[in-house]
């Protein structure tokens, strides 16, 4: 078999304290998974099934690379995440299985192009142009897990040029990880090499060319990096 050109290279993630790195495979993403972020955007708090939207793999930012900022848009917005790597897949997983498809974490932004999406909700359309755009993932290095998923208050947080934008504990969550993840195998078969933004807490707020943030997962990730 020999391809018309040469094919794209992999993306990837650093792994911390490895030499090896983690290949990705898709990007899914959670709305509205923290209370106080769906109030602040005017939506109501769907206590049913999870929201859930993608991005391509190649939106992802690795290794702290300047992300330049997009095209189209003049209201950039920051929303820090914990992000999953799922080391196994599957369909229809069962909740108390879940967890167990988790391999590490780390912690990234989903950058949103809040004006398109503001847009598109207006009219219905679809949120593509809003999330899923070139460059639109940075995420750190990775963490291996050894079993445990962090805890309810592991604490995540993000701060630009060092004032701090956003605060959590992963507690607050309204999905907690198994109940995403279960929830996302009903409608695609995961995948190793799969990535989940878990969505943000309050405080998404603008950024601007030259603003340098800081997104930390306490005791398991961390990401430094400068809009450009
Ligand atoms: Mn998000």
């Amino acid at each position: 078999m020999e391809y018309a050109f040469a094919p794209p290279p992999v993306p990837s993630l650093p792994i911390l304290g490895s030499p090896q790195r983690f290949p990705i495979r898709r990007v899914f993403c959670i709305g509205r998974n923290y209370a106080e972020h769906a109030k602040e955007m005017g939506a109501a708090v769907e206590p049913g099934r999870p929201m859930f939207f993608c991005k391509p793999a190649d939106a992802v930012v690795a290794d702290g690379a300047d992300v330049p900022y997009p095209s189209a848009t003049s209201e950039l917005h920051h929303e820090v995440e914990m992000v999953l790597a799922l080391g196994a897949g599957g369909r229809d997983v069962p909740v108390e299985r879940a967890a167990s498809l988790v391999w590490g974490v780390g912690v990234g932004l989903d950058l949103t192009r809040r004006d398109l999406q503001a847009q598109a909700k207006a009219k219905g359309h679809p949120w593509d142009v809003a999330k899923a755009f070139d460059h639109s993932a940075p995420v750190s290095a990775l963490h291996r897990l050894d079993g445990a998923l962090p805890g309810p208050d592991t604490e995540l947080r993000l701060s630009v040029n060092g004032a701090q934008r956003q605060h959590t504990r992963l507690g607050e969550m309204i999905h907690d990880v198994p109940h995403i993840l279960a929830a996302l195998s009903t409608l695609f078969e995961l995948q190793l090499g799969d990535l989940v933004f878990t969505g943000t807490p309050a405080g998404v707020a603008a950024l601007e060319r030259g603003d340098r943030f800081h997104a930390e997962l306490v005791r398991y990730a961390s990401l430094d990096g400068l809009i450009a």
